[in-house]
């Protein structure tokens, strides 16, 4: 099948692209990311999404970044929300309606996503939301990378090829949780 993966990061999509490839699938990655707080890292993060397509021959699209929107859409209201929350779970949708748009209009025949292989975020809750997103065009792919050692793979992979790892989710409230965690 030709498959988008939604890219949250590269070191994260290290463990995806490989075993979508072996599965047989022609892969584009579509790095998609208006949940990240600055136009800085989300450019950060994107370079090191390029450096993986190279790595793994593989086509790679990037979307537009809108954290104006993602702030109105998803955020508003749902700012104190912990990780694996109610607004991760918005945040999943608001991601994946634009791969789902994208697959859809660019000829693929399904979408999945590397976000499943963090163990932050609950798989169920991003396969509910893919699923949503799904049409008779374009089908979610219920890839839950996390298993199999998913995660693992894509912290030794990102250490091999040398990506940046970043030390908080994306959005400000993530990284302002963080920060209060450490202290
Ligand atoms: S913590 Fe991560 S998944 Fe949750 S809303 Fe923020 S960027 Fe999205």
């Amino acid at each position: 099948m030709k498959v988008l993966l939604h890219t949250c990061c590269g070191p994260c999509a290290s463990a995806c692209v490989p075993r979508l490839k072996d599965g047989g699938h022609e892969v584009t990655m579509f790095y998609s990311n208006s949940n990240i707080d600055t136009r800085e890292e989300f450019d950060k993060r994107a370079v090191e999404a390029k450096k993986l397509a190279e790595a793994d021959s593989v086509e790679i699209a990037f979307d537009d970044y809108d954290h104006d929107r993602w702030l109105k859409e998803v955020a508003e209201g749902y700012e104190t929300e912990p990780e694996k929350g109610r607004r991760c779970e918005r945040c999943f949708r608001f991601n994946l309606e634009r791969a789902a748009r994208y697959a859809a209009e660019n000829g693929y025949d399904a979408f999945t996503t590397s976000l499943s292989v963090s163990p932050h975020k609950p798989s169920a809750l991003i396969f509910a939301a893919g699923e949503e997103k799904s049409s008779d065009t374009v089908k979610f792919l219920r890839e839950d990378f996390k298993k199999k050692e998913g995660f693992k793979i894509s912290v030794k992979r990102a250490c091999e090829l040398g990506l940046y790892r970043q030390s908080y989710c994306g959005c400000e409230f993530s990284r302002i949780r963080r920060c209060a965690d450490m202290i």
